[in-house]
C-alpha cells in the first residue's frame, strides 16, 4: 500500500509542474509555499518548520537540521537548503530571494504571521502576492492514490468503531470512549485519530464540537460520536449516533429528519452540481421539519491531509462539485439540554454521479447496542 520513494516523486513532481506553469503565467518570479499540508503535498516531505521556494522551473525544500535524515529518505531528489542553527528558515528565504533577484514572490498570508511577513516583505526589494489558496485548489481533486488511501482511512476508522461499538459497558465515560477509539484505530494501522474524537452523551450531544466529559453511558439512552482515522497522512471523518436503551420517540424523530436530509443531499451529488444545491437539499428537510435554527452549520467538506480542507458545502458557496473531490455530508440538528443528532459520511465525487466511501449502518434500529 505504501508507495515507493519514486512514485511519491513522481507525483509530487507532476503537482509541482502545474504550479511551476501558474508562476510563470500570473508572471511571479518565485512562490514560497509556508502551509506544511502544502510543502507535504508538493514534495513528498512529511516533517513540519519547512518551506519550499518554487519558481517557473525549480523547487528548493528549505529546512533544519532535524530533518536532514528524513528529506535523504522521503525526497532524496529534491534540492534542498538545511539551515545554520544560528538562522531561521526566513533568513534562507532572504538570502535566496536576494540571490535570484526575485521581484514578485508569492506567498501564503493565512499561513505566516503578520512579524513574519513584515519581516520578508522588508528584506526582499520586490513585491509580496497574495497565491492563498493555489496548492489547497490542487489539493481538492484527488488523485487515485489519495482516494486508494482515503478508503484506507475509512476502512480503519469504521475497523476501530465496530469494536468499541461491540465492547461499550454501561460505566464507560465519553473519554473512555475517545481513548479505545483512538486505541484501535492505531491497533488496525492507522497513525492515530484524524482529530479529538467528539463523545456526547445525552444533552452533551448537542454540543457540535464537544469534548470527552467524564459523563457515563448509563446516564442517557443515546451517544453521539464523531471521529476519524489517519492513515498514510490521510484523514477520514464520520458520525453516528448509538442508541443504548429503548429508542425514545424524540430521538427517532429527529433522526428521521436528518437521515432524510442526508440522503437528499447525497442525492444530489454530482459533477457539476453547485454546492450551494447540495446543502440546499439537506438544509430545506431541516428547515420544513421545523428545525431551521437547530441547523447551524455547513453542510459538509473537503478532507485529506487536513481534515477540514476545500471545498466547503455551504448556503453559500456558489462553486461546483467535480469528480476526485471527496467531501463529508453531514447535517444535524442541535436542542439544547435535550441532546443532538449528526450524521456523517465521506463521499467521492465520481466522473457520473458519486460513491458513498463509508458504509457503517446509520438506520437507528441498527444503531441499537445492548449493554
Ligand atoms: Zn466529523
Ligand atoms: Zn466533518
Amino acid at each position: 500500500m505504501k508507495d515507493t520513494t519514486h512514485q511519491v516523486h513522481q507525483r509530487a513532481k507532476q503537482r509541482r509542474a502545474k504550479i511551476h506553469r501558474k508562476i510563470k503565467q500570473m508572471g511571479l518570479d518565485a512562490f514560497l509555499v509556508t502551509d506544511e499540508k502544502n510543502v507535504t503535498y508538493l514534495t513528498g516531505f512529511t516533517g513540519d518548520s519547512s518551506y519550499l521556494w518554487l519558481t517557473s522551473g525549480d523547487a528548493i525544500l528549505l529546512s533544519d537540521f532535524r530533518y536532514t535524515t528524513q528529506i535523504e529518505e522521503e525526497c532524496p531528489q529534491l534540492d534542498t537548503l538545511i539551515r545554520d542553527a544560528n538562522q531561521t528558515t526566513f533568513n534562507l528565504v532572504t538570502q535566496i530571494a536576494k540571490t535570484s533577484k526575485s521581484k514578485f514572490i508569492g506567498i501564503e498570508p493565512s499561513c505566516i504571521s503578520k512579524s513574519v511577513y513584515d519581516q520578508i516583505q522588508s528584506s526582499v526589494s520586490g513585491e509580496l502576492v497574495d497565491t492563498e489558496g493555489w496548492v489547497e485548489e490542487l489539493r481538492a481533486i484527488k488523485d487515485k492514490n489519495e482516494i486508494l488511501t482515503i478508503r484506507r482511512s475509512i476502512q480503519i476508522a469504521e475497523k476501530a468503531f465496530s469494536v468499541i461499538r461491540s465492547q461499550m459497558t454501561a460505566d464507560q465515560t465519553e473519554r473512555q470512549i475517545a481513548h479505545n477509539l483512538e486505541h484501535q484505530i492505531r491497533a488496525f494501522g492507522g497513525s492515530g485519530c484524524s482529530f479529538d474524537p467528539i463523545v456526547g452523551i445525552g444533552p452533551r450531544a448537542a454540543l457540535p464540537h464537544g469534548i470527552p466529559s467524564i459523563r457515563r453511558i448509563e446516564q442517557d439512552p443515546f451517544v453521539l460520536i464523531d471521529w476519524g482515522a489517519r492513515y498514510n497522512g490521510y484523514a477520514s471523518d464520520l458520525t453516528r449516533v448509538l442508541v443504548t436503551a429503548r429508542i425514545p420517540p424524540k430521538l427517532r424523530k429527529i433522526h428521521d429528519i436528518v437521515l432524510t436530509a442526508q440522503l437528499a443531499a447525497i442525492a444530489k451529488i454530482r459533477p457539476g452540481v453547485c454546492m450551494q444545491k447540495v446543502d440546499h437539499a439537506a438544509r430545506s428537510t431541516i428547515e420544513r421539519a421545523g428545525y431551521k435554527k437547530q441547523f447551524g452549520h455547513g453542510l459538509g467538506h473537503g478532507f485529506g491531509l487536513r481534515i477540514h480542507e476545500t471545498p466547503f458545502l455551504s448556503p453559500i458557496n456558489k462553486g461546483q462539485l467535480c469528480p476526485g473531490m471527496v467531501v463529508t455530508i453531514e447535517p444535524g440538528i442541535y436542542l439544547p439540554g435535550w441532546g443532538g443528532v449528526r450524521i456523517e459520511d465521506d463521499i467521492l465525487v465520481t466522473k457520473d454521479g458519486c460513491e458513498v466511501l463509508s458504509g457503517l449502518p446509520k438506520s437507528l434500529d441498527e444503531c441499537v447496542i445492548e449493554l
